[in-house]
């Protein structure tokens, strides 16, 4: 799994201890303020923001990552990585999960903090595990099933599940005119998209729950 730049400069600071937390403001003497504005009760440190804020637990209980060790209050986030990076083999890519989530912890604490709106645990265990996937891929074969063209593009904004599909279709149908192919068959395993390509209903977005 790629992480994005600014995720790896999120989490270098985050590992040196210096992300603006109230914590880190309040010992450069910035703020006199530290007390976590989600929760009110204890210091908004880089531990408490992450890991021991009832909001950063309802986002961990959401995502349904378990952890295979326990955070102890007193660990830096260098201590949490180092772990993680032990466990890598035994469970591959849960490194990059947990930071990608973190990421998502400390975007949404900043939107909050300008005004925006503070988003449920699972809102933002969602959003920041979908920014991997945002990209299509179109694979163009001709009758026989061999190749003719592949084209993979990044999508810039957050789509949901039905949302990307209904895009990669667009895409797709770009470039195949793109590439000069006029007779041409797509393929997708959403029923609820095929029925709106084909005028057959509307899209419901409570249905794509249940059919993908
Ligand atoms: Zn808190």
């Amino acid at each position: 799994m790629n992480v994005p730049n600014k995720v790896k400069h999120f989490a270098w600071k985050a590992c040196r201890n210096i992300l603006a937390t109230k914590e880190n403001l309040r010992r450069r003497n910035i703020t006199k303020d530290s007390i976590c504005e989600v929760c009110g009760k204890q210091e908004e440190s880089t531990s408490h923001l992450f890991w021991f804020c009832d909001h950063a637990k309802e986002v961990w209980s959401s995502c349904k990552l378990s952890f295979p060790f326990e955070i102890q209050p007193s660990w830096d986030y260098m201590d949490v990585m180092w772990f993680l990076q032990k466990w890598e083999e035994a469970r591959p890519g849960l490194l990059e999960r947990i930071v990608m989530i973190c990421w998502g912890i400390w975007k949404n604490r900043n939107e909050a903090r300008h005004g925006g709106k503070q988003q449920s645990g699972q809102a933002v265990s969602r959003s920041s595990l979908r920014l991997k996937r945002a990209g299509v891929g179109v694979v163009i074969r001709d009758e026989e099933g061999q190749v003719i063209a592949v084209l993979y593009r990044k999508l810039h904004t957050q789509l949901g599940p039905l949302e990307s599909k209904a895009k990669a279709m667009e895409v797709g149908v770009k470039f195949a005119r793109e590439v000069g192919i006029r007779d041409v068959l797509f393929e997708g395993d959403s029923l609820v998209l095929n029925n709106a390509i084909h005028g057959l209903n509307e899209i419901d977005p409570s249905v794509q729950n249940v059919v993908r």
